[in-house]
């Protein structure tokens, strides 16, 4: 083994830390681990080193700090906490006040806490994670990634939602965008894929994951994206629901006796493929059913390929031309299925899939997947937002690689 220096990356939920310690030289995780029902008496955590898994109970206070610490420990038994530099935190609200990944110090803290009110659900388990971290390892310095930053070159055209503009003044109410990272990452893999200069081309890229969605990308910028305000907007996704009618919250509070939060939790949590289908969530197991001649998967299946496929079309006018589609994320990496039926809607385009090339580009494979006179590149480009959230707290700090 190298003897490089060490990034742990951290991701941290209300009751979840996910954890990997990467060697970005090589860009490979030498170990990881993901603690669950983080704050509850019976947290646990999972260590993942060579391939192999361990279960432990989280002691002491069962929190943040309790799995951090174990994974503090952890990497004194295998020998590497010496050589960790630094920490890079995932966060997935910036605001506008965050456009790049920023070394993280007390006015910066401040801000992540000014971001609570447009997710608050996730910066509250990131501050305490952050503050965990600082606690385990005082003298690393810690590194924000955040999922908001990369959209922030959005033009406003794109990012204003034609509702009193108040609303956006005073309570910041706008489009922001997610999977931010994984698109930077994919942008630069894909110009690096093609030996092309990444300031000269045009992209759209599909993160088809359990979220989803969608950005045109043009000379490395965002100038678009699929979600919004939160993630609820924009493509189908697993469990949520993407666009929708807004007076479908007034319908079903006057009709089907709803409040505002059991409609919410419906359209984030019980809609998507898992409420299409009245199956599953999960993309595979709906193609198998499918398969099987489940009308309910074959349903949320086209439903979901249908609207990427538009919105495909609507990014390549944020683009203004199109150099690569590009598919990522465990369904857009994987899928073969989804692929083809969102590449056969886009022939319109002259878009045209090789189909021997899409069934080669799967399972962490990339590759271009359309034929050699289709308009544009259609390619698979897999994702790795840990290894971007690496290389930024290496860049940021200045580690020697
Ligand atoms: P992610 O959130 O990026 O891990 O992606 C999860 C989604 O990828 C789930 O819907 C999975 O069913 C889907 N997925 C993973 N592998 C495959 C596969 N071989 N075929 C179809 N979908 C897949």
């Amino acid at each position: 083994m190298s003897e490089q220096d060490l990034v742990l990356v951290l991701n941290c939920g209300s009751s979840s830390v996910k954890a990997a310690v990467m060697d970005v030289a090589e860009k490979e995780v030498l170990m990881s681990c993901l603690a669950e029902k983080v704050g509850n008496t019976d947290a646990f955590i999972t260590f993942k080193i060579n391939g192999e898994k361990h279960k432990h109970a989280l002691t002491g206070s069962h929190d943040h700090v309790a799995a951090v610490m174990a994974l503090l420990e952890q990497l004194k038994d295998l020998g590497l906490y010496d050589r960790v530099k630094a920490i890079g935190h995932r966060v997935v609200h910036g605001g506008e006040r965050f456009t790049q990944s920023t070394v993280i110090t007390p006015e910066v803290m401040r801000d992540i806490e000014a971001c609570i009110v447009l997710a608050p659900l996730h910066n509250p388990a990131h501050i305490l994670g952050i503050q965990a971290a600082q606690q385990a390892f005082p003298d690393l310095p810690q590194v924000a990634v955040f999922d908001t930053a990369f959209h922030q070159t959005m033009p406003p055209h794109a990012y204003h939602y034609a509702i009193p503009s108040t609303l956006y003044t005073r309570y910041g109410v706008r489009r922001y965008g997610a999977h931010g990272t994984s698109y930077r990452y994919v942008a630069q893999e894909t110009a690096a894929f093609l030996k092309r200069d990444i300031n000269e081309m045009s992209m759209v890229i599909a993160h088809l994951g359990n979220g989803a969605s969608i950005t045109a990308v043009k000379n490395g910028r965002s100038q678009d994206t699929s979600m919004g305000l939160t993630p609820l907007e924009g493509l189908v996704m697993g469990t949520r629901c993407g666009d929708i009618d807004p007076s479908i919250f007034s319908f079903l509070a006057a009709n089907a006796k709803m409040s505002i939060e059991q409609i919410t939790e419906m359209l984030n949590k019980e809609s998507g493929l898992l409420g299409l289908s009245n199956l599953s969530n999960d993309c595979r197991m709906l193609e198998e059913a499918a398969a099987n001649g489940h009308k309910g998967a074959e349903l949320a299946l086209d439903v979901f390929a249908y609207r990427l496929a538009k919105y495909v079309g609507g990014m390549m006018v944020a683009c203004g031309s199109l150099d690569a589609l590009v598919f990522t994320g465990g369904i857009g990496e994987n899928s073969t299925m989804m692929r083809e039926k969102v590449v056969n809607y886009l022939n319109v385009f002259g878009l045209i899939l090789d189909h021997d090339a899409n069934m080669e580009a799967c399972f962490g494979t990339p590759g271009v997947i359309s034929t050699a006179d289709s308009k544009a590149s259609v390619m698979v480009i897999p994702t790795n937002e840990e290894l971007m959230i690496a290389q930024d707290t290496a860049r940021l700090t200045g580690m020697h690689l």
